[in-house]
């Protein structure tokens, strides 16, 4: 068996364009599919997975181990920037597709799986439409509350919120105040049975990260996302010792060396790993055992599109600390007509069942992904007071 070609397909929904890699076979009719999503660096990575094709197109694309090396070691530049990593794990993740389809099994069985029945879900505020999750104003709690109030009634035991605002390297109490009233709004909203995270996006600064997490220590945060810079290890190992809070990170991270730096000085309890950025299920596979190795939890970050949820849920079924997935469910209105998927969602608890169609489970409606061709992503700039740039 043989790569025939290599496709990418891009489907424009609002925020980002989701990029589907589609890896076909000298087989009548068998392909895999995978993502390599990655905002406002789209064209980037359609070419990048071009650049790639040249190197595994004519090769066995059940020699996945095989393929991934070649991948991240010819052609020079090993493949831990962004773009070739993203485009790296679209090619992966539709290999891995490829052979659960050979062996007529869902990847989770290829791993030793099942480990698990349901994996839990959680949505971000307003189900991931942008506005609602990243331009609610830090100084509207009762909005907060009313958002959270949505997701419970929505099914959700546990959702995340943007309530830390952009601030400057040292900013006084205001900032951490608005948290503070934001959190406790919600908590006051949905009670301590539900999970509440809050992703502060590597917006502060360390000293500001350090305050944002002793100020929302109290109220019991289910974690508490990237206090501050992914490349300030040793500040996030800080924040992550002073607090009871959980600390979260590692969506930017992208090669199992970044990781193991990360795990051996402690800088997290929850590794979010992003199987379409960390190169595919080979490098998610090796990470997760180096997590494993440090009891540290996994939660992917998957606010992209369906394949990569599929893929994200296909690795929590046959990995043992794996807590939890994200998901967005409402960032646009037609995202169930571009996909049928395996698994099965109880919209009851949110929890998710795993399925057993082969691969990674999922068919794409082509036509559909044609009505939505590229469109550049929305910008999302951060300017502080004083007009100089801050992190969005
Ligand atoms: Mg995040």
């Amino acid at each position: 068996m043989k790569i025939e070609r290599i496709e990418t397909l891009v489907c424009n929904a609002r925020m980002r364009n989701w990029v589907f890699v589609k890896v076909i076979t000298d087989q009548p009719g068998l392909f895999g599919w995978g993502e390599a999503t990655l905002e406002w660096h789209t064209r980037a990575v359609v070419g990048a997975v071009e650049d790639l094709s040249e190197l595994i197109v004519g090769e066995d694309p059940t020699s996945v181990e095989h393929l991934w090396q070649m991948m991240w070691r010819q052609h020079f530049w090993h493949g831990s920037g962004i773009v070739r990593s993203t485009a790296i794990a679209g090619i992966d993740l539709a290999l891995w597709d490829i052979v659960g389809k050979v062996h007529g099994v869902p990847c989770h069985k290829l791993w030793g799986g099942p480990v698990r029945d349901t994996i839990r879900t959680y949505c971000h505020l307003g189900g991931g439409r942008l506005e609602r999750f990243y331009e609610t104003p830090v100084d509207h709690a009762a909005q907060f509350a009313e958002l959270a109030q949505m997701a419970v009634e929505g099914g959700f035991s546990a959702f995340k919120s943007m309530a830390v605002p952009p601030t400057m390297p040292v900013e006084g109490l205001k900032p951490i105040k608005a948290a503070d009233a934001c959190v406790a709004a919600m908590r006051e909203a949905v009670g301590d049975e539900i999970d509440i995270m809050v992703d502060c996006h590597a917006r502060p600064s360390p000293t500001m990260g350090m305050q944002f997490a002793r100020a929302l220590d109290p109220y019991g945060l289910y974690f508490l996302e990237e206090p501050c810079w992914p490349e300030c290890v040793d500040s996030l190992a800080a924040i992550n010792a002073a607090v009871a809070t959980p600390i979260a990170t590692g969506e930017r991270l992208t090669h199992s060396a970044a990781f193991r730096d990360l795990f051996a000085a402690r800088a997290c309890e929850i590794c979010q790993l992003d199987l379409t950025h960390c190169g595919g299920f080979s490098e998610a596979r090796r990470v997760a055992a180096l997590a494993e190795a440090h009891r540290i939890a996994l939660a992917p970050h998957n606010p992209q599109g369906p394949i990569s949820t599929a893929a994200s849920l296909e690795f929590g079924f046959a990995q043992p600390s794996y807590m939890i997935c994200e998901s967005v469910h409402e960032d646009v209105p037609w995202r169930r007509d571009v996909v049928q998927e395996s698994f099965a969602v109880d919209p009851q608890t949110r929890t998710v069942r795993r399925g057993d169609r082969p691969g990674l489970g999922v068919s794409i409606d082509e036509d559909e992904v044609e009505r939505h061709p590229f469109e550049q992503e929305l910008p999302q700039r951060v300017f502080y007071h004083d007009g100089s740039v801050g992190d969005w």
